[in-house]
């Protein structure tokens, strides 16, 4: 049996004519000859919609009671979308995730997928020519509703894909395909015919929301094939792959930013062993993700911690400081919303200096000042002034060329 996945997200479920258009798509995999899964998001902004309904409830919304309600979202659109197949004359079921299942752990709005039932997928592949399955959403080993995170319609997609081994994992959205940065954002952003699973992740964790990190997480660890492309146009958009010869020749591949992270600083810690484990363990139980960490040099044995996290996290976050007072012992608790992290991702830095420094004297030359620094091999991130962020992303795009497409090596020769 040869299966196809399609993931559409919202914009490409909004309506009627967006969903007539999917429906296009859906018919020319059954043409080629495919057993298809449809992965739908919920009707675009339908989640933030619920989100918003439930805060007017509740000041601190119930996460479990939460993922019950923003999971009907995508609840709706499999309901609408397997009625539009079912009307074309084509044998089709809708399926939620805990019908599936989706099996997740109890992270409420959060949950990470532990198993999904591919036999069960498989047979009733046996029945029906198409499952339209509501993504974003899973259940605990007790029963209880989940949801993977925003965005985590793309995951459900992935897993599916790698779940009943699909030869390709579609993921349809509203831009052409993985960009050298945001399109939405810098008109001369170029699009990427293909793109290695380790950039991919790190545009994804630097925020480039395209695909949700998780996905690509699935995607690399189970080899599948993911193409990003447009519900609205045919452009072959964009294949995210094992890294070959000719994309290490690539020193960057593009500029990522993420406006969704604040700064917090715990001012005169004591400078002692296990201080650092004493203050990101309780985070990190709580699946908050730390991303840039900077510990000053000592002072009359104390220190200062800074490091950033998820705006949507800040509050759990300074809960959790505050509930190891007495352990860490600060001076004082600050922090910034106003940041916002930019990055220059790339492959070929791994063997190439230079990135870096040029880097810098771009925000330079813009006057923009650079408050945390962090890198990894093929990564280097700079936390800004958030109202910089547009300037920062378009200065280092055009300084690194990435309107034009670069000539790797193997092609030049
Ligand atoms: P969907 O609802 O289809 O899941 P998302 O809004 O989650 O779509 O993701 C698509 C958006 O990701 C685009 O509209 C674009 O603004 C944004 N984006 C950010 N960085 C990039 C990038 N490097 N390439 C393509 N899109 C990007
Ligand atoms: N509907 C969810 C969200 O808006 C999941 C998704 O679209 O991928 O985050
Ligand atoms: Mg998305």
């Amino acid at each position: 049996m040869r299966i196809l996945v399609q993931k559409f997200g919202g914009t490409s479920v909004a309506d009627l004519e967006c969903m007539k258009k999917v429906l296009v798509r859906v018919k020319r995999g059954l043409d080629e000859g495919y057993k298809m899964i449809v992965v739908l998001s919920a009707m675009s902004g339908e989640t933030n919609r619920l989100l918003g309904l439930a805060k007017t409830w509740s000041n601190h919304p119930d996460p479990a009671e939460l993922d019950l309600i923003v999971s009907t979202g995508e609840q709706v659109s499999v309901g609408l979308f397997t009625m539009l197949l079912k009307d074309a004359g084509i044998s089709a079921r809708s399926l939620l995730g805990i019908q599936i299942p989706v099996t997740t752990n109890s992270i409420f709005t959060k949950a990470r997928i532990d198993h999904i039932d591919d036999e069960k997928i498989k047979s009733l592949l046996e029945r029906y020519d198409v499952l339209v399955m509501a993504g974003f959403q899973g259940v605990t080993c007790d029963g209880r509703i989940t949801t993977l995170g925003r965005g985590g319609s793309d995951t459900s997609g992935v897993a599916l894909a790698a779940a009943v081994n699909a030869e390709l994992c579609e993921i349809y959205t509203d831009v052409e395909g993985v960009f050298t940065t945001d399109p939405n954002m810098c008109s001369t952003a170029r699009k990427l015919d293909k793109i290695t699973y380790d950039e991919m992740l790190e545009f994804a964790s630097m925020g480039a929301k395209v695909l949700q990190i998780r996905s690509v997480e699935f995607a690399k660890k189970y080899n599948v094939p993911v193409l990003v492309r447009s519900t609205f146009s045919d452009a072959p958009g964009t294949l995210v792959i094992q890294e070959d010869q000719q994309m290490e020749d690539v020193l960057v591949s593009g500029i990522a930013y993420d406006k969704d992270q604040c700064r917090i600083t715990i001012w005169g810690v004591t400078d002692k062993p296990g201080i650092a484990a004493s203050i990101f363990s309780p985070i990190a139980e709580k699946r908050i993700l730390v991303d840039m960490i900077v510990q000053n040099t000592s002072r009359d044995g104390h220190t200062d911690m800074t490091f950033t996290v998820p705006r949507a996290d800040l509050e759990q976050t300074m809960e959790i400081i505050e509930s190891i007072d007495t352990e860490i012992d600060p001076t004082s608790v600050q922090h910034d919303l106003h940041v916002a992290k930019v990055s220059v991702i790339g492959v070929g830095m791994r063997n190439h200096s230079g990135v870096a420094s040029k880097m810098f004297d771009v925000l330079r030359k813009e006057n923009i000042n650079i408050k945390l620094i962090s890198t990894s091999e093929i990564k280097i991130t700079c936390l800004i002034d958030e109202k910089y962020t547009e300037l920062a992303v378009r200065a280092l795009h055009d300084a690194f060329g990435l309107d034009k497409k670069v000539q790797s090596v193997c092609e030049e020769q």
